[in-house]
C-alpha cells in the first residue's frame, strides 16, 4: 500500500507548541489584569458568524471582505463566515443582549482567534489571535485617549519598548464624503501614476490610495487634499480634544495623515501602534502595527441597532510576541520551578511515588517526577537537569519498606526516611537549603563561610 502523506496543518495556520505557551500565558494574564484595572469585562463571541454581519459592518471595497473571508453554506443554504475580526460580533451581541439599558459605557475586552484569507508572510496569517477592547455608549474624546492609553499600557507592561503611536481622523458622516468627492475629482487627473490597484481603488475607497505601499501613488499621495483639513467643525473639535487628552496623559504620537485603516465602520479618530524603526527604507519610519483600531459611531445603528457611539482597538497575538523575541525580553516563569524530583524503580515504586506526588502536591510542594524511566541513574540526571534541590527515592525496598531515600542533589548525602514524616523532613530540609545561598559562582555556601 502506498504510503500516505504525513499530514501538515493549513498554510498561514500555526500550532502553539508547548515551548511558545509560555508567551501566550503572559499575554493572557497581562490582558486579563490590565483591562479589569481599567473596568474591562470579558466577552465571548463565537468564531462562527452569519456572513452578512461582516458584509454589512466591515463593508464592501474592503480587502476583508472582498478577499479575505472564509465564507461557507451550511446544508440549509445559510452562508456563515469565519470572523475576520472581533467588532463587528460585539456590535452584534451588543443590539441581541440588549447592552444599551445598561449603565453606559458598557467595556469589554475579548481575546481570541480570527481567520482571514490573506497571502501568508512574516506577522500575517490565515488564523491568528486577537485581543481588544471595546467602549460603547461614550462619545466624549476622553473614551478615545482612554482606549489609546490603554493599548499603550498593555503593550509596556508585556516590556516593549520604542513604542510610536500613530493617530488620524477619518471624519464622520457629514465632513468625509465631501472630503472623498474632493479627492476622487484629484486622483482622477492622476490616474495614469497610480497602481493597478488603486487605479480600481480610486473609485471606490480612494482613501486607500492613501494608504497603498506603493512608490508611485505614495508620490501621489502626498501631493493629496487632505482630510485633516477638512474636517468640519465638530470633527475638528473632537480630534483636538483628543490630541490634548493625549497631551495630557503624555502618550507621544505621530499625526499621520495616510492612516486610513482598511474597514469601512471607522468615524473620528483612527490610531495604529507600532515599533518605531531605525535605518528602515524611504518614509517607512515604523513596523507593522502591533494595535489598531478606532472610533466607530455609526456602527451599531448601521447593523439595526440604537444610535451607540463607539471606540475600540484589536492587538495582534502572534506579532506581539514576534516583537517579544526581537527584543529578548525576559519573561517571568509563571510557576516556580519544584525543589523536589521523586524517582522510582519498579511497578510498586511507580505506584507508591504515583501517591507521594499527590500528597506533596496538596501539600503546596510541586514535585517533578519522570515516571516513564526505569534507571534511577537516568532519573537523578534528569533532576540534575531542572536544579532540584532533593531527590526523594523510592526503590524496590523501600517500596516494601514504606519509606523513601532523601538525597540532597548538592552534597549527595542520603537518609532514609518514613512515609509518614516525608513531608516534614522534606520541609524542614528545603528550609535548611534556602538558609545557605548562592554564591556568585555558583557554589553554594552557608553563610558562615561568608568572607
Ligand atoms: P485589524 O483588525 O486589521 O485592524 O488588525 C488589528 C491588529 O491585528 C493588527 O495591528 C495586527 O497586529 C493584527 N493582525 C491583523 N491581521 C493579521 C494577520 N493576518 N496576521 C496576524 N496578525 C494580524
Amino acid at each position: 500500500m502506498a504510503k500516505l502523506k504525513p499530514p501538515q496543518s493549513i498554510k498561514g495556520m500555526h500550532d502553539i507548541l508547548p515551548a511558545e505557551q509560555v508567551f501566550w500565558q503572559f499575554i493572557y494574564q497581562k490582558a486579563t489584569e490590565l483591562f479589569a484595572d481599567y473596568g474591562f469585562e470579558k466577552i465571548d463571541t463565537p468564531v462562527v458568524e452569519a456572513a452578512t454581519l461582516f458584509w454589512q459592518a466591515v463593508g464592501q471595497d474592503t480587502d476583508i471582505v472582498d478577499k479575505e473571508m472564509y465564507v461557507f453554506k451550511t446544508g440549509g443554504d445559510e452562508e456563515l463566515a469565519l470572523r475576520p475580526e472581533n467588532t463587528a460580533s460585539i456590535a452584534r451581541a451588543f443590539i441581541e443582549h440588549g447592552m444599551q439599558v445598561l449603565p453606559q459605557p458598557v467595556k469589554l475586552w475579548y481575546w481570541g482567534p480570527m481567520f482571514r484569507h490573506d497571502q501568508p508572510q512574516a506577522g500575517r496569517y490565515r488564523q491568528f489571535f486577537q485581543s481588544g477592547l471595546e467602549l460603547l455608549g461614550d462619545g466624549h474624546p476622553a473614551a478615545d485617549a482612554e482606549v489609546i492609553f490603554v493599548a499603550l499600557g498593555f503593550l509596556q507592561s508585556l516590556g516593549l519598548k520604542k513604542l510610536c503611536l500613530k493617530i488620524n481622523s477619518l471624519g464622520d458622516e457629514h465632513c468625509r464624503p465631501v472630503y472623498l468627492k474632493l479627492l476622487k475629482d484629484f486622483l482622477k487627473n492622476r490616474s495614469r501614476y497610480l497602481c493597478a490597484t488603486c487605479r480600481l481603488r480610486q473609485k471606490t475607497s480612494p482613501l486607500r490610495v492613501l494608504d497603498c505601499k506603493v512608490e508611485n501613488c505614495r508620490e501621489v499621495g502626498k501631493e493629496a487634499p487632505q482630510l485633516l483639513d477638512h474636517l468640519d467643525e465638530r470633527c475638528r473639535e473632537h480630534f483636538k480634544k483628543v490630541i490634548e487628552f493625549l497631551d495630557e496623559i503624555k502618550a507621544p504620537y505621530t499625526l499621520d495623515p495616510f492612516l486610513v485603516r482598511g474597514l469601512n465602520y471607522y468615524t473620528h479618530t483612527v490610531f495604529e501602534i507600532s515599533l518605531e524603526e531605525k535605518g528602515e527604507e524611504k518614509d517607512q519610519k515604523f513596523g507593522p502595527a502591533l494595535v489598531a483600531g478606532g472610533r466607530y459611531n455609526g456602527l451599531i445603528s448601521l447593523l439595526g441597532g440604537p444610535s451607540t457611539p463607539a471606540v475600540g482597538w484589536a492587538a495582534g497575538i502572534e506579532r506581539i510576541i514576534s516583537v517579544l523575541k526581537q527584543q529578548t525580553v525576559k519573561i517571568p516563569e509563571n510557576r516556580p520551578p519544584s525543589k523536589i524530583f521523586i524517582a522510582q524503580l519498579g511497578d510498586l515504586g511507580k505506584k507508591k511515588s504515583l501517591v507521594l506526588f499527590e500528597e506533596f502536591r496538596q501539600a503546596g510542594l510541586l514535585p517533578s517526577i519522570s515516571l516513564g524511566r526505569d534507571s534511577i541513574k537516568a532519573q537523578l540526571r534528569v533532576a540534575n537537569r531542572l536544579e532540584v534541590k532533593l531527590a526523594l527515592i523510592i526503590g524496590q525496598k523501600e517500596a516494601l519498606d514504606g519509606t523513601v531515600i532523601v538525597r540532597e542533589m548538592h552534597s549527595g548525602i542520603q537518609e532514609v526516611v518514613s512515609l509518614e514524616e516525608i513531608i516534614a523532613t522534606v520541609k524542614k530540609k528545603l528550609k535548611v537549603i534556602k538558609s545557605t545561598f548562592h554564591h556568585e559562582d555558583g557554589l553554594e555556601m552557608s553563610p558562615k563561610n561568608e568572607k
